[in-house]
């Protein structure tokens, strides 16, 4: 029989990472999870009844020592929403530096496989529409947002010279924006924000005129094209993402109409450098692994709905 993979996840107690954690150990690997929880639950994780699932709680801007055998590393440890990497900006950058070179030095000392979960925030507010993964971005590089794009970037640069100089196997992929079940109700983000408001009946707050534009995938779909990329050859860049595009004041509205709510838009200020618009090309990941999203717009929201009314009942 062939041996077990063992999978390291950081940023495992998270949205997107807990939802991995579910899909390896359905994939039958071990996994090994680790997150500092300053923006991770365990509440994320404590429906995992397996012994293949280990939980190590550390901030991995230290060293990670993990024994035994690691096949891949699944390094998604990072503050990302925008009101954690506001409050957090000296710690966000730490965290795309050193915790970056900790994890990928855990691949290379492990001889394991190394993906980076990085970001369409490396295009910055772009010029080129949609963005194709040659386009190298119009960051400010001293705005508020700039320390979660700039930390992204350098995790980049970091993994491809691991890459080049010491012959670490890695991936890399753009995580355009993503939606679904264990989002935090209070992250400070479109969809959350949007779907509390509205099961609360109070005004959706939408920043600027609402013309901006974000294109969003359902976590379901994003986890597959983490695995797949993963388990592919390419080690260049890759988008990952939806590329069915929404002004917010549209998603504001559709998300009313979904939840059958009697709320309101209101318009409230644009934050500093706000990106105008943002649609993932991913011709490339087609190509690739023959990867695209399944879940439209209103099935993926219907299921965040429903799951933000169980958790808002429960927890809130
Ligand atoms: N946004 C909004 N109201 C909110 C939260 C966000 O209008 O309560 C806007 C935000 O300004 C941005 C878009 O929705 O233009 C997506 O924001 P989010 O934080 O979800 O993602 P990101 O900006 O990282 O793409």
């Amino acid at each position: 029989m062939a041996q077990q993979k063992v999978s390291v996840v950081t940023g495992a107690a998270g949205f997107i990472g807990s939802h991995l954690c579910d899909y390896l150990l359905a994939k039958g690997h071990r996994v090994i999870g680790l997150d500092n929880l300053d923006s991770g639950t365990l509440r994320n994780l404590e429906h995992i009844v397996s012994d293949d699932f280990i939980f190590i709680n550390m901030d991995i801007t230290d060293f990670i020592d993990i024994p035994g055998q690691v096949d891949f590393v699944y390094h998604l440890a990072c503050p990302a929403s925008p009101i954690d990497y506001l409050q957090m900006p000296l710690h966000t950058l730490k965290v795309g530096a050193a915790g970056t070179r900790n994890a990928v030095g855990l691949a290379k000392w492990k001889r394991a496989r190394f993906l980076l979960a990085s970001t369409s925030e490396v295009y910055g507010d772009p010029e080129v529409h949609p963005q194709q993964e040659d386009y190298w971005g119009n960051v400010n590089p001293i705005g508020p947002r700039s320390v979660y794009d700039e930390a992204k970037r350098y995790a980049e640069t970091t993994t491809m010279a691991y890459h080049r100089q010491q012959g670490v196997d890695t991936r890399i992929i753009r995580i355009f924006n993503t939606y679904g079940p264990r989002m935090r109700p209070f992250d400070g983000r479109a969809v959350p924000t949007f779907i509390r408001q509205a099961l609360e009946d109070k005004h959706l707050t939408v920043f600027g005129d609402g013309s901006q534009t974000r294109s969003f995938c359902f976590v379901s779909d994003l986890v597959e094209g983490i695995y797949r990329i993963m388990m592919g050859g390419y080690h260049l860049p890759v988008n990952l993402g939806n590329p069915d595009e929404f002004t917010i004041k549209q998603l504001a509205e559709l998300i009313i109409k979904l939840t059958g709510s009697h709320s309101d838009v209101i318009f409230q200020a644009l934050p500093t450098d706000d990106p105008r618009r943002r649609r993932p090309d991913i011709s490339l990941v087609k190509k690739l692994i023959d990867w695209e999203p399944t879940v439209p717009a209103e099935e993926g929201l219907k299921k965040t709905i429903d799951w933000f009314k169980e958790y808002l009942a429960e927890v809130v």
